[in-house]
């Protein structure tokens, strides 16, 4: 049976799953979304990821037409459907249908769309030597322009930042923000280890806040390690014993250099597998 796509409170074949052209989701990249996994048929975090959800479509004026609890049981369905144990979850809101101007209030019914696929993970191999990644020269959007804290469906700020680290051959590459700070990656938090301490950049450093990323913070007290969200340079990262990228998709995935500059002795530490450890044990229970 060809993958099942939830919109709009219908089922339909992949080959047959499809939104209006004048959807402002297509027309001017209105709307939110989130990425979520599944471990053994059961949603990792979902409420917290149904509560970032909620909050992005309402920084952005955007109302979900149903309630988390249907939206929730929608997302059950679609992988029951699907059949997927082990997996990753897209939820899209689109802005839904308008006209070619602006103003999104001209579009009334806001389209949900659920995409429940197989992993598609980084190989296994890079788990085990680590990525490189390079700084990109893209800036990360400021807050005060547009908040990395909205899951938006305008990716834009990360694909230019993706187009050169795919160019440079990297996997990921580091954005900084508007203080030249590090901010996260295209699509990963960041945490670099220094003196023993596990450091990431706080929520108003201008970054998504990550679901993984604060399931690692609670994961670092509780294994009696300690965690600060405190903003850091690019030097930071240079001088680093150790550093590692988190989300849904990559759960944690070590950095062994950044800018031909080797972190730590160049292979995955100590502190990364032990959280790496602590986090299967999480999304087991
Ligand atoms: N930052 C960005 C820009 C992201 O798109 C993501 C999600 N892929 C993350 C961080 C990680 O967030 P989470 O752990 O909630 O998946």
């Amino acid at each position: 049976m060809s993958l099942q796509i939830y919109i709009d409170g219908k089922f339909y074949d992949k080959e047959n799953a499809k939104i209006s052209v004048f959807d402002h989701g297509v027309l001017y990249g209105d709307g939110v979304f989130e990425g979520l996994r599944s471990y053994n048929g059961k949603v990792f975090r979902l409420e917290q990821h149904i509560d970032r959800l909620w909050d992005s479509a309402k920084s952005i004026a955007l109302d979900i037409p149903m309630s988390k609890a249907e939206m929730i049981d929608a997302i059950n369905q679609t992988t029951a459907i699907n059949n997927i144990k082990e997996g990753y979850i897209r939820v899209i809101i689109t802005r839904g249908v308008g006209d070619l101007g602006l103003d999104p209030f001209v579009c009334v019914h806001p389209q949900v769309i659920i995409i429940a696929a197989q992993l598609a993970l980084y190989p296994k191999e890079l788990y085990e030597k680590g990525l490189d990644i390079v700084t990109a020269s893209t800036m990360r959007t400021p807050p005060a322009a547009l908040n990395p804290r909205i899951k938006s469906l305008n990716y834009l700020n990360n694909i230019m930042a993706k187009v050169e680290a795919s160019r440079a051959g990297c996997e990921e590459a580091l954005i900084l923000n508007h203080k030249g700070e590090v901010a996260e990656c295209t699509g990963d938090n960041i945490f670099i280890v220094r003196n023993g301490e596990l450091l990431t950049p706080p929520i108003d450093a201008g970054i998504l806040e990550g679901i993984t990323r604060n399931a690692v913070l609670e994961l670092a007290k509780k294994s009696g390690i300690v965690a600060k969200e405190i903003a850091f340079t690019r030097h930071d990262v240079y001088v680093a014993e150790e550093c590692f990228l988190t989300g849904s998709g990559a759960e944690l995935i070590p950095v062994v250099s950044i800018d031909k500059r080797i972190i730590g002795n160049g292979k995955p530490g100590t502190v990364t597998k032990k959280l790496l450890d602590a986090f299967h044990e999480e999304t087991k229970r």
